[in-house]
């Protein structure tokens, strides 16, 4: 994998041997580990950048992790973050059954690092597509993120690490609005030092390199809420000799 394809994982949890054990494991399977003791810490490091994935220990000092994971949901900037939430074997059934609701999915302590690490893949891979597969191919558009590679119509083109990022998030998520907020969480990983307007500025770049190639139109502006990269593009579906909607 390449640096900006690593995940960040925050592990919240007080214990401190817990916590490095879950750090040595993560760190050790590739990803860049943040690490939270209580509820607050968490919420001052996710307000600072937030993570990929949450791994949440019920059992905090203070507020909960269930009580967290309810409010990390109720937050629009937080909403889709993926949870995975760590139990104890003691807590009751019926409570941990409704904890779906809540969360991506739970491991029971004593667990496993290689189940923990198999689910933390499961979860990223079914909330942010583009972290599990090394390609992406759309119309004339394919990119590897493992060559770190994009090309459109064969043609390989040169993106800047922001515009790559940026393609990518897009095209795992093709036809599906995203607003400028969504994209900075999501390609720059931190939206409080950011304007939207950054957005707009790496948008146009975008465009720019795919434009000799007619696929700029392709990311489509969304007035008043977004972008979104069309999986079909408006010139592909026209028939030979017809021009291509603008
Ligand atoms: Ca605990």
């Amino acid at each position: 994998m390449t640096s900006s394809t690593i995940a960040s994982i925050l592990v919240i949890e007080d214990e401190p041997a817990i916590r490095e054990l879950l750090k040595f494991n993560l760190v050790d399977a590739g990803y860049d580990v943040h690490e939270a003791v209580d509820a607050e810490s968490a919420k001052r490091s996710i307000a600072a950048r937030l993570p990929d994935l949450v791994l949440l220990d019920w059992m905090l000092p203070g507020q909960s992790g269930l009580a967290l994971a309810r409010q990390l949901r109720s937050d629009a900037r937080t909403r889709e973050l993926p949870i995975i939430m760590v139990t104890a074997r003691a807590q009751e059934a019926d409570k941990v059954a409704g904890l779906e609701a809540w969360v991506d999915d739970y491991v029971t302590k004593p667990f496993s690092p290689r189940e923990l690490k198999a689910r933390i893949k499961a979860v990223l891979r079914r909330r942010a597509p583009e972290a599990g597969h090394d390609t992406l191919a759309s119309g004339s558009v394919a990119l590897d993120s493992v060559a770190h590679r994009v090309t459109v119509a064969g043609s390989e083109v040169s993106l800047g690490p922001t515009e790559f990022r940026l393609l990518r998030y897009l095209m795992a998520r093709p036809d599906r609005v995203l607003s400028r907020a969504q994209l900075l969480d999501g390609v720059w990983g931190d939206h409080v030092d950011i304007e939207d307007r950054t957005v707009d500025v790496h948008i146009r770049r975008l465009r720019a390199v795919l434009e000799p190639f007619g696929a700029d139109a392709r990311i489509e502006t969304v007035r008043g809420s977004g972008y979104r990269f069309l999986s079909s593009s408006p010139a592909d579906a026209s028939k030979p000799g017809q021009e291509g909607r603008k």
